[in-house]
C-alpha cells in the first residue's frame, strides 16, 4: 500500500473527511449521467417536451423520472454534506466553504422541487405544465450568487482585500451579459428567442450568471494568488464546462432546459468537483500586495459593458425585434444601476480614504502637517528636483515648562508656537510640527539667505512673553537652517538642519545657525569624539573597536606663603589616539552632555589618588585637589566612590580636597549642601572654586563646609595672560598681604604630567631650601 500516488493523495486529503458522502455524490453523479445517456432521446421527459405532446401516464417513464430526481437530489445533498463538513472542519477558509455549502444545499432543494414537479407532470395534476426543468433552472440561478460569495471570499484569503461591495460588480456583470445576450439571441437565430419572455430571460440570466462566475473564478485564480491550488483550477475548469455546455445548447431548446441531458452534465461535474475538492487540504495562497486595481477594473468593465449595451440597444431598435431591444435595454439599465451603486460606494470609500489620509498627515494638536507629511513633501521636492531650504525650529526649555506647569500649558504653548511659526513662514511654504517641540518650515528656495526674513519674523514674534494659563512665559526657539544644495536626499537635509539646531542650542539657544560644510565637519568630528569618549569611559553603548587613547591627569602645584609645595590640583587631559593631547575644554562639555561625567570623575579621582599616594609613600606630602562638576555633586554614588578610592589607595581623607563651584552648588543648593556635609564628615576638605566668577549667594556659602576659597584669576588681574612676570610677582605679593594662604598659577608652574611634576618638585624643593636658607 506504499504506492506513491496513494501516499501523496493521503497527504493531501484532510483526515476525518466524510469519504462516504463523497462516494455517494460520485456514485449518484455516475448513475445520473448513465441514465441520461441511456434514455433513447436523451431524456424521456425532454422527448415529450420536444414532441410538444407530453406522453403522460407511462409507468416506465414515471419510474425513470423518479429515479433521476432521486439521484440528482442525492448527488447535490451528498456534495452539500461534504461542503458543510469542510466549512466546519478547518479554518481559515471556513467562510468560503460555508457559501459553497449553501450553493449545494440550494441546488439539492431545487432538484427536489424539480423532481416533484417532474413526477407530477408525468403522472398527476401538473400535466402539460412543461416539467421541472424550469424549476431546476431557477434553482441554479438562485445558487449562482451564493457561489459567487464563496469565490469572492476565497480571493480575500490571498489578498486580505476586503471588498464588501464586490457582489454589486457581480450583479452588474450578469445584467450586462444578459443585455448582450438579448441582442445576440435574434442574430444567432436561436429557437430560444421563440420561448415565452420570462423563460427566455431566465435562461439568459442563468447563462450570464454562470459566465460571470467563470470570469470571477478565473480572475481570482490570478489576483488571489491561487495558481498552485489544484482545487481552484478544478472549480474554474468545471465552471468552464458548465458555461460551455450551456452555450452549446443555444440551438437546442430541449438541452437548454435546466435538467436537459447536456445542461445537466455541467452541473453534475461541478457538484462532483466540489465534493472532491472539499476534502483536499488548502494550499496557502501566494502573498499578493493589496491593490485597488482589480475591484476598480471589475466595476469599470461591467459599467462599460452596460453602457455599450444601452447604446447598442438604442441603435439597433430598428433592426432587431422590439422585444429583444427592450429586454436588452432593461437588462443593460439594471446592470448600469448596480454598477453605478458600486461606483457610488467606491467614491464614498475614496472620500473616506482622503479624510484618513489627511488625518494621517496632520498633527492633531496644532493642525500643522506632521512629520510624515513633511517627509513626503521633502521626498516629492527631491524627486521633482525642486530646490528648498529647510528651517527647523526647536523650542527652548519646552520640557521645563511642560514639567513645571503641566501638559495643558505645554499643549497651549505648542499651539501658540504653531500659530507664530505659520504666520512667520508666510504663504508658499510648507509648515509642519516635526516632533514634540520641533517645527519645520520648507521654503521654496535654495538660498539660505531667504530664511533670514523668517528668522527675523520669529525673533519679533517671540520677543515678548506670552500669557498662558495665567502665566507669563517667554518662548524662544533655536533655529537650524540647511539648503537642499548641500544635501543629496531628504534624510541628509534633515540631519544637516538638525545639526545646525544643535549648534544653535549649544550656543545658548534663541538663535539661528546655518549649515555650512565647516560646521558639518565639526559636527561629524564631535560625533567621533563622543564615540571615543564612550569607549574611553567604558560606556556599554561604545562602538566596539574604537581606540580612544587614555586619560592623562596633569598636576598643577599649589604653594604656601613660604613657597613650599603643599598641594596639587588634578587637571584632566585626554591623550586622544588621533589628535594627541586634548585640553579639558575640548571634551568636558561633551562628557557632561552625554552623561559621562560621573565615570570621568571616578577615573580622574582614582588615577590622581593613586599617584598622590605613591608620592606620599616617597615621603612627599602633597594634598590632592580634584574638581567636581554639578552632575557629580548630586550623583548618589559620589560618597561611596570617595570612600572606595580612599580605602583602595590609603590616601588619608584630610589629604583630599574636592573643588566645587558656586554655580554647580546653585543647581541644587539643598542637595549639594547635604552631600558636601556628608563628605566633610569623612574628613575630606571642600574648596569653593572659581570664586568671584559666578553669582555668589552668601547665604548658601555660609552653610557650605568649605575649608578653602579659590579666588578666580579674573579677580586678581591678568595674572596668567600677562607676560611680564614682575607685575605678576607684584600681584602675588599683594595677595599674600591680603591674607591669601596659598597660590596656584602659571607663575609657579603650568599643570604638569606626573613625571614632569616630579622633576619640577625636586628642583623647587632644592630652590626653596636655598631661599629659605638665604632668608634665615
Ligand atoms: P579650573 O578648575 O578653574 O582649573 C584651573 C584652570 O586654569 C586649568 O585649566 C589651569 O591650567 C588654568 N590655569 C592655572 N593657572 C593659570 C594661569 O596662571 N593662567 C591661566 N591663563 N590659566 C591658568 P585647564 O587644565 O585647562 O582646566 C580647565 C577647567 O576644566 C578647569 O578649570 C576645570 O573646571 C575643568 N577640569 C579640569 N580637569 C577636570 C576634572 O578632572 N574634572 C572636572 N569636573 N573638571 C575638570
Ligand atoms: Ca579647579
Amino acid at each position: 500500500m506504499t504506492n506513491p500516488v496513494t501516499r501523496a493523495l493521503r497527504l493531501r486529503v484532510i483526515s476525518g473527511s466524510p469519504l462516504l458522502a463523497v462516494a455517494f455524490c460520485l456514485a449518484a453523479a455516475v448513475l445520473l449521467t448513465a441514465t441520461q445517456a441511456q434514455a433513447p432521446t436523451g431524456g424521456l421527459l425532454q422527448e415529450s417536451v420536444r414532441a410538444g405532446r407530453p406522453e403522460v401516464g407511462v409507468p416506465d417513464e414515471f419510474w425513470q423520472v423518479l429515479l433521476r430526481s432521486v439521484l440528482r437530489v442525492t448527488m447535490f445533498a451528498a456534495a452539500a454534506v461534504t461542503l458543510t463538513w469542510r466549512a466546519r472542519a478547518a479554518r481559515p477558509e471556513a467562510s468560503v466553504w460555508r457559501w459553497f455549502a449553501r450553493t449545494a444545499w440550494v441546488a439539492a432543494a431545487a432538484s427536489m422541487l424539480a423532481g416533484v414537479v417532474d413526477c407530477l407532470t408525468v403522472r398527476g395534476p401538473l400535466e402539460g405544465v412543461g416539467g421541472g426543468g424550469a424549476v431546476l433552472g431557477a434553482g441554479v440561478l438562485a445558487a449562482c450568487p451564493l457561489l459567487y460569495q464563496g469565490l469572492v471570499r476565497w480571493n480575500r484569503y490571498g489578498t486580505h482585500l476586503s471588498e464588501p461591495g464586490d457582489w454589486l460588480n457581480g450583479i452588474g456583470a450578469a445584467f450586462a451579459l444578459t443585455a448582450i445576450g438579448n441582442l445576440l439571441l435574434p442574430l444567432v437565430d436561436s429557437p430560444i428567442a421563440a420561448w415565452p419572455l420570462w423563460q427566455e430571460q431566465l435562461w439568459l440570466l442563468r447563462i450570464s450568471a454562470e459566465i460571470t462566475l467563470l470570469g470571477s473564478a478565473a480572475t481570482i485564480l490570478h489576483i488571489g494568488g491561487l495558481h498552485r491550488d489544484v482545487r481552484a483550477w478544478a472549480l474554474t475548469l468545471s465552471l468552464a464546462a458548465v458555461v460551455g455546455v450551456e452555450v452549446a445548447a443555444v440551438h437546442d431548446p430541449v438541452a437548454a432546459v435546466g435538467n436537459g441531458p447536456v445542461s445537466e452534465l455541467g452541473w453534475t461535474l461541478l457538484a462532483v468537483t466540489f465534493a472532491l475538492t472539499a476534502v483536499l487540504r488548502a494550499v496557502p495562497p501566494l502573498a499578493r500586495p493589496v491593490t485597488t486595481t482589480a475591484p476598480t477594473a471589475g466595476a469599470f468593465v461591467a459599467l462599460l459593458a452596460s453602457i455599450v449595451v444601452l447604446v447598442a440597444a438604442g441603435l439597433s431598435s430598428g433592426t432587431v425585434g422590439g422585444r429583444a431591444t427592450t429586454a436588452a435595454a432593461v437588462a443593460g439599465g439594471l446592470g448600469a444601476i448596480s454598477v453605478s451603486v458600486r461606483g457610488v460606494q467606491l467614491i464614498r470609500l475614496l472620500a473616506d480614504l482622503v479624510v484618513h489620509r489627511r488625518e494621517a498627515l496632520t498633527d492633531d494638536l496644532t493642525d500643522l502637517a506632521n512629520r510624515r507629511a513633511l517627509n513626503l513633501e521633502l521626498g516629492r521636492a527631491y524627486r521633482a528636483g525642486r530646490d528648498l531650504t529647510l528651517v527647523l525650529i526647536d523650542l527652548d526649555g519646552f520640557k521645563r515648562v511642560n514639567d513645571r506647569f503641566g501638559h495643558a500649558v505645554g499643549d497651549e504653548l505648542l499651539r501658540r508656537a504653531a500659530t507664530v511659526v505659520r504666520s512667520a513662514a508666510g504663504p508658499d511654504t510648507f509648515t509642519a510640527r516635526f516632533g514634540g517641540d520641533e517645527f519645520a518650515v520648507a521654503l521654496p528656495t535654495a538660498s539660505v539667505d531667504e530664511a533670514a526674513d523668517l528668522v527675523a519674523a520669529l525673533a519679533r514674534e517671540t520677543a515678548a512673553p506670552v500669557l498662558i494659563g495665567g502665566r507669563r512665559l517667554l518662548v524662544t526657539g533655536s533655529i537650524g537652517i540647511a539648503s537642499s544644495l548641500d544635501a543629496d536626499d531628504p534624510e541628509q537635509l534633515l540631519a544637516l538642519a538638525d545639526a545646525a539646531v544643535y549648534r544653535a542650542k549649544a550656543a545658548g539657544g534663541a538663535r539661528a545657525a546655518v549649515h555650512d560644510d565647516a560646521a558639518a565637519a565639526e559636527a561629524a568630528e564631535e560625533v567621533r569624539l563622543v564615540e571615543e569618549l564612550q569607549a574611553l569611559l567604558g560606556n556599554p553603548d561604545a562602538v566596539p573597536g574604537t581606540d580612544p587613547g587614555r586619560l592623562d591627569v596633569h598636576y598643577q602645584p599649589q604653594l604656601d606663603r613660604l613657597g613650599r609645595v603643599v598641594g596639587v590640583e588634578a587637571l584632566v587631559r585626554w591623550r586622544n589616539a588621533r589628535r594627541g593631547l586634548l585640553p579639558p575644554d575640548v571634551f568636558l562639555p561633551l562628557v557632561e552632555d552625554y552623561g559621562l561625567m560621573p565615570a570621568l570623575t571616578g577615573a580622574v579621582l582614582r588615577q590622581a589618588a593613586e599617584q598622590t599616594a605613591s608620592w606620599r609613600a616617597r615621603g612627599w606630602r602633597v594634598r590632592l585637589s580634584v574638581n567636581l562638576s554639578a552632575t557629580c555633586l548630586t550623583h548618589p554614588a559620589l560618597s561611596s566612590l570617595v570612600d572606595d578610592v580612599l580605602a583602595d589607595t590609603g590616601l588619608p581623607p584630610s589629604d583630599l580636597v574636592l573643588e566645587v563651584t558656586e554655580t554647580s552648588v546653585m543647581a541644587d543648593p539643598a542637595g549639594s549642601v547635604a552631600r558636601l556635609l556628608d563628605l566633610a564628615d569623612r574628613g575630606v576638605e571642600i574648596s569653593i572654586d572659581d570664586y568671584g566668577t559666578g553669582y555668589s549667594s552668601l547665604a548658601y556659602l555660609r552653610d557650605l563646609p568649605a575649608a578653602e576659597l579659590k579666588l578666580d584669576r579674573s579677580l586678581v588681574a591678568d595674572v596668567g595672560t600677562d607676560p611680564r612676570a614682575d607685575e605678576t610677582v607684584e600681584v602675588l605679593h599683594v595677595l599674600r598681604q591680603l591674607g591669601c594662604d596659598e597660590t596656584q598659577g602659571y607663575l609657579h608652574s603650568r599643570p604638569l604630567s606626573a613625571a614632569d611634576f616630579e622633576r619640577w618638585f625636586e628642583r623647587s624643593r632644592a630652590a626653596c631650601r636655598l631661599t629659605v636658607g638665604a632668608d634665615d
